[in-house]
Order: structure tokens, then C-alpha cells, then sequence
């Protein structure tokens, strides 16, 4: 009975021998791997495998990499077969998960929109200090921003974006242009503060200058002559009033309008008057039409400035 009872301990024991050294040669301690909380295989040293990915994946000497992005990865202790312990195909599937991260620089216009990225910060401030020193005259808003991104710029994007950018630059530096000329003008056609908006006559042709001596008449030419056929318009050149409009000597039919600030402009040898003294016009009004009459051979506008009573040429101001 004893003998059985030993005999039946010693069975017991050979079996618990034999199946721990089944469980050690077919099981044994492991890290499960995992990334978004999915097990994606299993290493034996945690800390080996995260050396292989420091080494293998997240180190790189690719050019203009500026990092590589891989989502982390936990552990947890395990109990395996040893079947399951799969390193280096972890390794493969992690390095094809991972992705270069570029740092591109962007130069933005102000506009969102309008925007070039480049690989290298040198070529980006080049681009900036070009731009800047040929669009001067405008206030361009152009400014750098450093940018990660999975893909680096395409020479072909580059230049589309920079053409984009360079075609509104040229639209405000164009408008900017224009702005300026027509303030030019503008004060190239005041006197005293008075802007002589337009012409008196348009289309005719300067037939005598101011200061010009002609048999004509006994005195040097306080005006210029504007050729024009018979009947043409005469338009104000300035808002103002009327301050004579009828006949006067050798001027024959005569308009002078007082702007203000000591200006007064005067029309003279017209065929017909449109107004009387005391009206208010403004610059392009019908005033009179183009004739001959008092001291003239021909049809044409006479046309004088006056500051403080003195004539000026006209030609300072209009007919330039
Ligand atoms: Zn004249």
C-alpha cells in the first residue's frame, strides 16, 4: 500500500518535470508590443527593441528629414510561446508605418493663399530679400513660417506659387504706379490750391503761347490760343463762379470764372456765352462755344490763368 502510494508521488512528480519542461522550452516570458492598443507581435527585451527602433527607424540621414514620426508604442509582460516572438518583423512593419516629417518654410504674402514653400530657409530668406528689394515701392506683408510636413515641396509647386505670388505683387506695385501718377497729375493741375480738373477746349491744337510777341496785338500774349472749329464747346477747367460772362474789348465775347484762392480763369473770342455772371459751375461745364469775335483772325479759345489778377502761363497747368 505504501509502496503503491510512493510509486504513485514519484508519477506525479516525473509528470509536473516533464510538463514544466514542456511549458519552458515551448513558453516563456515576452513584452507584448502594441500601438493604438492593438498587439502587433512580441519581443523578448523591451529595451533591445526600443534600441532597434532608436537605431533602425527613428535615426535617419535622409536629406532634409527633419524627423520621423511613428505613433508610440506600449509594452505589457506576457506569457508566450516562444513561436510568437517576431522582432524583426515588428521592425519591418513599424519602419513602413513610420513616416519622414520635412521642415519646409513657408512664405506667406499676408493672403493665406498666396503662399511658397520652400526645403531650405536660405533659399526661402533669398526669396523674401529679392522680392522685397524689387516690389519696394509697395508694402509687401511677406513673412517666413517654419512648417513640418510628410512630403517635401515639388520643385513645380514651387515655382506655380511663386508665380502666383510675383503676379499680385506686379497688380499692386501696377496700381501703386498709377495712384502716384494721377497724384501727380493732380497737383501738377493745382495752382493757389485750385485742381484745373479738365480742359477748356479737347481736340483743338495750340495755335499761341503765353509770352509770345505777334503783330496781332501791341503787348505780349498773356494767354495761349486754342484752335477749334467754330461752335465748339468751352468747358470750365475749375469749379467756381461766374465772375463776367459778355463782351469786352479785343477779348470779343468773354467768360471769367473765379475759384477762390485768388484764381480766376478767362475765355475769350467766343461765338456764344451759356452763362451770367453770378452762376456757380463746375469743372466740365459748357461755358461758351469757340468763335472769333473782338481782336482775333481766326477761330480758337483764349484762355487765361489768373492768380491775384496776374496771368500765368497755362501751360504750367494744362496743355502741358
Ligand atoms: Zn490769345
Amino acid at each position: 500500500m505504501v509502496k503503491q502510494t510512493i510509486n504513485y508521488i514519484k508519477l506525479i512528480c516525473i509528470a509536473t518535470v516533464l510538463i514544466l519542461t514542456i511549458m519552458t522550452v515551448r513558453y516563456r516570458p515576452a513584452y507584448a508590443v502594441m500601438q493604438n492598443n492593438e498587439i502587433i507581435g512580441y519581443v523578448s527585451s523591451k529595451d533591445k527593441f526600443q534600441k532597434n527602433i532608436d537605431e533602425n527607424i527613428l535615426k535617419t540621414e535622409e536629406e532634409n528629414v527633419a524627423f520621423v514620426s511613428l505613433d508610440r508604442v506600449d509594452y505589457s509582460l506576457e506569457f508566450v510561446s516562444r513561436d510568437l516572438i517576431n522582432e524583426e518583423e515588428i521592425i519591418t512593419d513599424l519602419k513602413e508605418k513610420s513616416k519622414n516629417i520635412y521642415q519646409v518654410y513657408e512664405v506667406s504674402n499676408g493672403d493665406e493663399e498666396e503662399s511658397v514653400f520652400f526645403n531650405s530657409e536660405n533659399e526661402a530668406n533669398e526669396y523674401v530679400a529679392n522680392l522685397k528689394e524689387e516690389y519696394n515701392k509697395i508694402d509687401t506683408e511677406l513673412s517666413i513660417t517654419t512648417l513640418y510636413v510628410e512630403n517635401e515641396v515639388n520643385e513645380e509647386v514651387i515655382q506655380e506659387a511663386k508665380a502666383k505670388i510675383q503676379e499680385k505683387l506686379e497688380a499692386e506695385l501696377k496700381q501703386k504706379e498709377e495712384e502716384e501718377a494721377e497724384q501727380r497729375r493732380i497737383e501738377s493741375q493745382t495752382v493757389n490750391g485750385i485742381y484745373l480738373a479738365c480742359l477748356p477746349v479737347t481736340g483743338g491744337s495750340i495755335s499761341s503761347r503765353y509770352g509770345v510777341n505777334e503783330s496781332v496785338r501791341n503787348h505780349t500774349h498773356k494767354g495761349i490760343d486754342i484752335a477749334a472749329s467754330y461752335g465748339t464747346p468751352i468747358k470750365a477747367t475749375a469749379n467756381g463762379t461766374v465772375k463776367y460772362a459778355g463782351y469786352y474789348g479785343g477779348y470779343g465775347n468773354f467768360v471769367i470764372i473765379d475759384h477762390g484762392n485768388g484764381i480766376e480763369t478767362c475765355y475769350g473770342h467766343c461765338s456764344s456765352i451759356n452763362v451770367s455772371a453770378g452762376k456757380s459751375v463746375e469743372a466740365g461745364d459748357v461755358i461758351a462755344k469757340v468763335g472769333s469775335t473782338g481782336n482775333s483772325t481766326g477761330n480758337h479759345c483764349h484762355f487765361e490763368i489768373r492768380v491775384n489778377g496776374t496771368q500765368v502761363n497755362p501751360q504750367k497747368y494744362l496743355y502741358k
